[in-house]
C-alpha cells in the first residue's frame, strides 16, 4: 500500500502540492509572529517535506516552515467546507483560487528568506529596482556587463539583487523564454546589447504588469505542455545555488545555448508528462521503499 509506505507528513506534502504548487496566494494569514508575511500574489513554487516539517516556497524566494506537533496536521478543504468548519486551531491558512491550505495545531511556524547568498542584502549594495519607472537601466546594464563571475549562468544573474531587483522567480522564467535566452547561458557571453535589451524588456513587462496584473505564462507551471512558440514541449528543472525551478523550452530558448554551464544543474528534468507534484510524490515513495 502506497500510503502505508509514505510518512503522514509526506501524505500532507504531497496533497498540499497538488492544491498549490504554481498557483498565487489570494490571501494568506499566519497567527504566529513570524519575520516575513506571506504576499497576496506570490506564486507557490514547492513543497518539501523533512521529518514532520513542512516548508512551502514562494516565487519571491520567502520560505514558510512549519513543524507539526503529535496531532498537528496540513489540511486542504475547499472555500465552502472550510466556512463551515471551526477555525480555532489553525495558525496558518493560505488561499488559492477556491481553495484552503490550513495548517492545524503545529508545534513551530516560522518564516525566512531561501538561502541564496546572492539575494542577501549585507553581501552588497542593491542593483536598480526594475518595476521604478524612474530606475537607472544603464546602471543595471553596466552591473551585468562587470559582473564578477564570469561562470555565472543569465538565470542566476537575474535573481541577485547586487544587479537588479523586482524579479521573482516566475518572471525570470517568463522573461528568459520572451528573449529565446538559454538558461544556463553563462552572462559573460552577452554583449552589452543584449544586456540593455533584456533589461529593458524586463523593465517593460515590470513596469506594465503593475497596472495590468496580467499573469498569462507562457512556460511557468507548464511543465509538459506545448510551447505556444514552437510546439516544443515546457521543461521543469532546479538550478543555482538556490535550487530554484526553473520552467523552460529547449526547443527555442536556444540563443547561446553553446555557453552554457552545468555547474549549478542539480536535480534532473521531471520527466515529460508527469506533474512536478507527482514526480517529487513518487520519488518520495521511491526513497521510502528503499530505505524501509
Ligand atoms: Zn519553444
Amino acid at each position: 500500500m502506497i500510503s502505508a509506505i509514505l510518512t503522514s507528513t509526506q501524505r500532507q506534502a504531497a496533497s498540499l502540492r497538488i492544491a498549490l504548487i504554481g498557483k498565487d496566494i489570494r490571501s494568506a494569514t499566519i497567527a504566529e509572529d513570524v519575520a516575513l508575511g506571506l504576499k497576496v500574489g506570490s506564486v507557490i513554487e514547492e513543497v518539501r517535506a523533512f521529518g514532520r516539517e513542512i516548508e512551502i516556497v514562494f516565487d519571491d524566494g520567502v520560505v514558510l516552515r512549519t513543524k507539526m506537533s503529535l496531532r498537528g496536521s496540513w489540511k486542504v478543504f475547499h472555500i465552502a467546507d472550510w466556512q463551515r468548519k471551526k477555525r480555532g486551531a489553525a495558525k496558518v491558512l493560505i488561499q488559492v483560487e477556491n481553495l484552503i491550505a490550513a495548517c492545524i495545531d503545529p508545534s513551530e511556524v516560522e518564516t525566512h528568506h531561501d538561502f541564496d547568498p546572492r539575494r542577501h542584502p549585507l553581501l552588497g549594495r542593491n542593483g536598480p529596482d526594475l518595476s521604478d519607472p524612474k530606475t537607472d537601466l544603464d546602471l543595471c546594464v553596466e552591473l551585468m556587463v562587470e559582473y564578477q563571475d564570469a561562470d555565472a549562468t543569465i538565470a542566476e544573474v537575474l535573481l541577485d539583487q547586487r544587479v537588479m531587483r523586482g524579479i521573482g522567480n516566475v518572471f525570470r522564467c517568463e522573461l528568459l523564454w520572451t528573449c529565446e535566452l538559454h538558461p544556463w547561458a553563462k552572462v559573460s557571453s552577452l554583449s552589452r546589447d543584449e544586456c540593455r535589451e533584456l533589461v529593458s524588456i524586463a523593465a517593460e513587462i515590470l513596469q506594465s504588469r503593475h497596472a495590468s496584473h496580467d499573469r498569462t505564462l507562457a512556460v511557468y507551471g507548464r511543465h509538459g505542455k506545448e510551447c505556444e512558440r514552437c510546439t516544443g514541449q515546457v521543461r521543469v528543472t532546479h538550478h543555482g545555488e538556490a535550487n530554484r525551478v526553473l520552467y523552460w523550452c529547449a526547443d527555442c530558448q536556444n540563443r547561446h545555448a553553446g555557453t552554457s554551464s552545468s555547474r549549478y544543474v542539480t536535480e534532473h528534468d521531471t520527466p515529460p508528462g508527469v506533474h512536478p507534484a507527482e514526480f517529487i510524490y513518487l520519488s518520495e515513495l521511491e526513497r521510502a521503499r528503499k530505505s524501509g
